[in-house]
């Protein structure tokens, strides 16, 4: 068995695997589902099934409009401030690492936009705090999840303004009042599906300007009212999203992998805090349930470790290049034996190389 802790794409549940290999083969009416009009009923079905499923396991009110596009996580970075930017108001963000940083970047081509809080002073290991909320705020931007860094945002931030978040990296493994949100996406290949396609959810109220001011493949409405389907999607990503919505739902929903993903990250965290050889990254109160990011202390035994987990088939736990170390990414279809087995190995490390 291979202990895949990769960051994205990312594991995905080997009997799904099959079943979607099943899926592909399998010719109803001679044709497999990736090689029929995108427009037929059995893909329109695929289609409505989806969304349905999806506004299921979020319990999302019907202010909040469900679509999946293309262009994965980064393409949002311009297409909300280019659908919510407003001439007398600022679009606000919360730096908390690369993914926020490079959103706030694009948000600059189309509206005033400025830094809400930042941890970079501390190399992004915490969630900032903000004083005051912004009254001329077009919407307040954060992301969840900071993959790179470690940190996860565990409560939703208090304010009168649009919220609107990046949840790419956990989605879907973690408990929230989703409907406090007045827009938020994930890119669906960490806990949903894999590359090609962003679930992008957007509560109607955010929309102040008229159809036809933004291009017809930007504005969310075009997305919305065609039901995902205004041009060719990504068909086969599609496919592979209702797989693993379907099991999300056969498992519990999310409730159930919000418990297995805390399960999973403190029998990690609790042996990195153990553990003479090694150190978490991020401070403990913001500490990722997803993405577990530490280093050693000495950095001269990081190769030997990648080595000496390599024979226990731990793939994917090199560090982002930002920060060197290690990343354990524990995305829902990890298993919690396969951070047993980390844990043993690091446990055995200390043992050999202390
Ligand atoms: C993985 C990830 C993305 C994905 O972006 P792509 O453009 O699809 O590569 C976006 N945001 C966060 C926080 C992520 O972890």
């Amino acid at each position: 068995m291979i202990h895949n802790f990769y960051a994205g794409p990312s594991i995905i549940s080997a009997a799904l695997l099959e079943e979607a290999a099943t899926q592909i083969i399998s010719r109803d009416e001679l044709l497999s589902v990736i090689e029929i009009s995108h427009r037929s009923k059995r893909f329109g079905d695929i289609v409505d099934e989806l969304h349905h499923l999806t506004r299921e396991l979020l319990a999302l009110n019907d202010d909040h409009e469900v679509c999946y596009l293309q262009g994965g996580g980064r393409q949002q970075f311009f297409q909300i401030p280019q659908n919510f930017s407003q001439v007398f108001k600022t679009n606000y963000y919360v730096d908390t690492g690369n993914w926020a940083n490079g959103a706030m970047k694009e948000a600059r081509f189309f509206g005033n936009t400025e830094e809400l809080a930042s941890s970079k002073e501390n190399g992004y290991r915490h969630i900032p705090n903000w004083k005051d909320d912004p009254e001329d705020a077009a919407y307040i931007y954060t992301c969840t999840n900071n993959t790179i860094y470690g940190t996860q945002f565990f409560e939703t931030p208090k304010t009168n303004s649009h919220l609107v978040a990046d949840m790419s990296s956990d989605l879907f493994g973690i408990s929230r009042d989703f409907n406090a949100y007045g827009l938020f996406y994930a890119a669906t290949q960490k806990n949903a599906g894999t590359a090609g396609a962003c679930l992008v959810v957007v509560d109607k109220k955010m929309f102040n300007k008229p159809e036809g001011s933004v291009p017809t493949m930007i504005d969310y409405r075009t997305h919305i009212n065609k039901k995902s389907l205004y041009n060719t999607p990504p068909v086969f990503a599609f496919v592979m999203s209702l797989l693993v919505l379907k099991w999300i739902k056969e498992k519990g929903g999310i409730t159930y992998f919000d418990a297995a993903n805390r399960e999973k990250a403190s029998l990690l965290y609790g042996e990195l805090e153990r553990n003479e050889l090694f150190e978490p990254y991020a401070n403990k109160e913001d500490r990722s349930v997803m993405n577990a990011v530490f280093t050693a202390k000495n950095e001269q035994i990081e190769k030997h470790f990648l080595d000496r987990a390599a024979k226990e088939n731990i793939v994917g736990i090199k560090g982002h290049r930002n920060i060197g170390g290690f990343r354990a990414s524990m995305y829902n279809a990890l298993p919690i034996e396969s951070v047993q087995v980390l844990v043993d190995v690091m446990q055995e490390f200390e043992r050999t190389q202390g």
